[in-house]
């Protein structure tokens, strides 16, 4: 009893014993987020690199925490993900992400709102019914809601994933494949799934001028959404740099805090200065 005690002793440090506690309290804290509404969208702008004009806002989730103030979602996606809390939350995404694109239609009739859908959800049935729902409720067209997907999720997908994606397509709901290039990526998954659009991972972005092999990364893949008649986005543009060089490319696309922050000013109809 001795050793298990010291052992245990020796493993729980003041610090760890007090991430514990607030990793417990987040977990409730996080059950009552959804009903009291702590939860916000910020809105970020993906644009024209050719025009400026604003294509699309990617809806990115925010959590006002009564005591600890603005959690990004690395803070609590993770926990949610792991108790299952995630599908409430993705599900008021989705209802509010289209709510709000509803609101944009006068400005920018064209406009479209990608929501990211995490693995679990991408797994569930009912997600169709989600999005039909939600999409219907917001008089929002289905073509106007793109689902981001990231590849892990995706390279889990069973054949029951895989129809559920294509009936996403069918009506007429856009499914990119977000961070790409840093997942599985093989092409023959490209043929298989549904996809309208891929994301170029922002840490391709990050190294263009200092590594050859992220500007042929950002080019192959610019090339390769051509090719199978995809949209392409580069993420993650933040230089004048950066934009000279996706734009010299051939991406016709960007998203980044270049064109504007998750938590800047709207944008959704209006062109870049
Ligand atoms: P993501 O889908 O790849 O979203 C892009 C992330 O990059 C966002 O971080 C955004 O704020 C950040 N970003 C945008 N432009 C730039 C830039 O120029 N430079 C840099 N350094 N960063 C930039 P955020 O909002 O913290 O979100 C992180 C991740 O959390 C997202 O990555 C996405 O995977 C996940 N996430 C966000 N909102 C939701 C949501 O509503 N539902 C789900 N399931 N996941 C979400
Ligand atoms: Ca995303
Ligand atoms: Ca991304
Ligand atoms: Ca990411």
């Amino acid at each position: 009893a001795k050793a298990a005690g010291k052992s245990a002793h020796r493993t729980c440090t003041p610090a760890l014993r007090e991430s514990a506690v607030s990793r417990a309290e987040l977990i409730a804290d996080l059950r009552r987020a959804v009903d009291e509404q702590q939860l916000h969208l910020e809105f970020q702008p993906i644009v024209d690199l050719a025009t400026g004009a604003v294509r699309s806002a990617e809806a990115l989730v925010r959590w006002q925490h009564p005591r600890l103030g603005m959690l990004p979602p690395a803070r609590f996606l993770p926990l949610a993900e792991e108790t299952g809390l995630i599908l409430p939350i993705d599900r008021w995404v989705i209802h509010e992400a289209c709510r709000a694109a509803a609101t944009w239609r006068d400005r920018a009739p064209e406009a479209t709102v990608a929501v990211n859908i995490s693995a679990a959800h991408l797994r569930r049935p009912d997600l169709i019914a989600t999005v039909t729902e939600a999409t219907a409720e917001a008089g929002l067209a289905p073509r106007a809601l793109t689902l981001e997907l990231t590849e892990s999720a995706l390279i889990e997908g069973t054949d029951a994933v895989l129809e559920r994606l294509r009936q996403l397509r069918e009506l007429g709901i856009g499914i990119a494949i977000d961070d790409f290039g840093t997942g599985y990526s093989s092409l023959s998954y490209l043929h298989r799934i549904p996809a309208t659009e891929l994301k170029i991972d922002r840490s391709f972005v990050a190294r263009l001028g200092a590594d050859d092999r992220a500007y042929a990364t950002v080019e192959m893949v610019t090339r390769l959404a051509d090719a199978f008649d995809l949209a392409v986005v580069a993420e993650g543009v933040e230089t004048e740099r950066q934009h000279a060089v996706v734009t010299a490319i051939g991406c016709p696309r960007g998203q980044g805090y270049l064109y504007g922050r998750p938590d800047g000013p709207g944008t959704v109809g209006q062109n870049r200065a």
